[in-house]
This record gives structure tokens, C-alpha cells and sequence, in this order.
């Protein structure tokens, strides 16, 4: 028995990539095919190689067992991912931060780890740049500054994607496609134009696959959270999302403080010494967002 990772599933046929590197072709057992416990692409499984004549030159195996899963995302549906790439540009488009916080807040709920990678790096002077790293002062996530045209932190994004699974996300034409391009050239991230060609021309979901990185690690090939609305986020649930107010946490006079108006509030006498600003003001601005989601729900 062998111990792999799916990293395609078409067909009724399973892609998976064996600990020692080799891609075997397989098929399920028929309870994991169907129903909850169907698998999905990024499951680590157990297979039972098949030893036949067409088998060396061609690898095929039996999928015995799915084992547990660390967490899953829907769009596209993939399990076990490590961590969110978030790619977002100053010029072209100019930087939507807000944004950003927003799928932060999903990959926090999704328990993936987050990075920030501030691309197009070569469209912004000196003085720009450091007026973005003064905005950035207490920014919880790390960051990355890259660019595609003049190479500037590609290494480093190569080393944070190293033995780690990753999916990229971002708006349209921050150059989530051309990172992944420069990493390792030939590869591409599959925009959603294109996939929406194909499911409208074809009415067939194409399903994500795992990108193999020859400098390490994997990518999913298809960006990731399109859907951007915090359904299922209750209002007491999003402080959590916000890593930086964690160690305030407890802190608060009132405990169950939503860190808005309240006074004693460690949250908001945090804003500038712990806190980022522009932060707090997105967690303002997804609370009203929430709070009035509920109002329209009752
Ligand atoms: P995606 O939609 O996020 O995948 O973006 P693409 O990778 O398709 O890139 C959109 C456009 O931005 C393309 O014309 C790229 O050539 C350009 N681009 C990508 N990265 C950079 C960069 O670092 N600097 C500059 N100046 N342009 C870039
Ligand atoms: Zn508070």
C-alpha cells in the first residue's frame, strides 16, 4: 500500500502523486466515489499499486482509503490547501485593499494560512513604494513585493510556495497568471473567461487540478475564491478573522465587546500602536455588512 495525493480527477479516474514522485492513474473504490465522501482533488489517500506488464511503463492503482481532510475550499473545490496567495498590484489596476481584507477574512475562516503579494512592483517609484510600506505599518499578514517584468521577489515567492500547497487569488490583471508563468515557465493559471467558455460551450465543470512546482510545492490552477460575500460569518464570529486583535483579546470591558462604539475598547485604543488603521477600517466595514445581512434575514 502506498501513501499519495490526488492531483486530478477526470473521468472517473484519479491522478495521484505518490510520496516517491511518481504519478499513478487510479481508480476508487466505489464508496468514494459518490456522496460525501467522494474524493476531491488535493486528498491524501492509501492505493494499492497494480503490478501488471502495461503497469511499468504506465502506472495504474486501486484508491483504498481517503485520509481525513484538514479543511476544503469550494470554488474551486479542493481539499487540504495550505495557504492563500493573495495578489493585488498599486497601478494597473490600482490597489483594492479592502479587497484584500476580504478574502483574508474567508481564508481565516477556511483555516489557510495568508500571504500578500504586491505585484507589479516595477509600475511605482521610490516614493510610492514607501508611502505603500507606511500604510502597511502593522500589517498582520506578510508581504511580498514582485514583479514579473523586472524579476524583483520572485525568489522569495518561490520559497513561500516550497512544500506547501497554494492557491492564488486576487482581481483580474494584478498577474496572478504571469507569477506563476516566471515561476516556472509553461505553467498558466486557467482565468475564469476561459473556463467559462468552456462550461458554456460544453456544459461540463472543469474541475481544478494541482500544478507540481519543479522549485517545490504545488498551486491550484485556478484562482480561487470568486464568491465574495461572507454568507454563514456571524457578526461575533468576524473579530476572530482579524489576527491582529487576537492578542487583545479578553482585553475589552465588556466581553462580549464587537470592538465598534464600546467604551474600554482594547480594539480600538489598539488602532495605530497594534492595529493598522485602514484594517480596522475594513473590520468596520464588514461588520455593518454583516450586522445588516442579519437584519434582512429576520
Ligand atoms: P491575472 O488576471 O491576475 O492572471 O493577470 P495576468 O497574469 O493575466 O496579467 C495581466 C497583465 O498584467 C498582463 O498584460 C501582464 O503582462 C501584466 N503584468 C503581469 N505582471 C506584471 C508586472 O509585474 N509588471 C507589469 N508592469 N505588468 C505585469
Ligand atoms: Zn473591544
Amino acid at each position: 500500500m502506498l501513501e499519495g495525493r490526488v492531483v486530478r480527477a477526470a473521468g472517473g479516474f484519479f491522478t495521484v502523486l505518490a510520496d516517491d514522485g511518481i504519478k499513478y492513474l487510479c481508480r476508487a473504490r466505489g464508496n468514494l466515489k459518490r456522496g460525501q465522501s467522494a474524493l476531491l482533488v488535493g486528498d491524501k489517500v492509501t492505493f494499492n499499486p497494480e503490478v501488471n506488464q502495461s503497469s511499468l511503463s504506465n502506472p495504474q492503482g486501486i484508491i483504498e482509503q481517503k485520509l481525513p481532510r484538514k479543511n476544503r475550499i469550494d470554488r474551486p473545490p479542493v481539499v487540504n490547501v495550505d495557504q492563500l496567495i493573495i495578489v493585488t498590484s498599486q497601478k494597473e489596476p490600482s490597489g483594492d485593499w479592502q479587497l484584500v481584507s476580504r478574502l483574508s477574512v474567508i481564508a481565516e475562516r477556511e483555516i489557510l494560512q495568508t500571504i500578500v503579494c504586491i505585484n507589479k512592483i516595477d509600475l511605482i517609484d521610490q516614493d510610492e513604494v514607501k508611502a505603500v510600506q507606511t500604510q502597511l505599518e502593522l500589517y498582520p499578514y506578510p508581504l511580498l513585493y514582485t514583479s514579473t517584468k523586472s524579476g524583483i521577489g520572485i525568489e522569495d515567492l518561490k520559497a513561500v510556495l516550497r512544500d506547501r500547497c497554494s492557491v492564488f487569488a486576487g482581481p483580474s490583471g494584478v498577474g496572478k497568471s504571469s507569477l506563476l508563468n516566471v515561476i516556472q515557465p509553461g505553467l498558466s493559471l486557467q482565468t475564469g473567461e476561459v473556463s467559462e467558455k468552456i462550461r458554456r460551450g460544453k456544459h461540463t465543470t472543469r474541475h481544478a487540478e494541482l500544478l507540481t512546482l519543479e522549485s517545490g510545492g504545488s498551486v491550484v490552477d485556478t484562482p480561487g475564491f470568486t464568491r465574495l460575500d461572507f454568507h454563514n460569518i456571524k457578526p461575533t464570529e468576524l473579530a476572530a478573522y482579524f489576527p491582529e486583535f487576537e492578542p487583545l483579546q479578553g482585553c475589552c470591558s465588556f466581553r462580549d465587546c464587537r470592538h465598534l462604539t464600546e467604551p474600554g475598547c482594547a480594539v480600538l485604543d489598539g488602532i495605530g500602536k497594534s492595529v493598522n488603521p485602514m484594517r480596522y477600517e475594513h473590520y468596520k466595514y464588514f461588520a455593518a455588512e454583516i450586522g445588516k445581512g442579519e437584519e434582512d434575514y429576520r
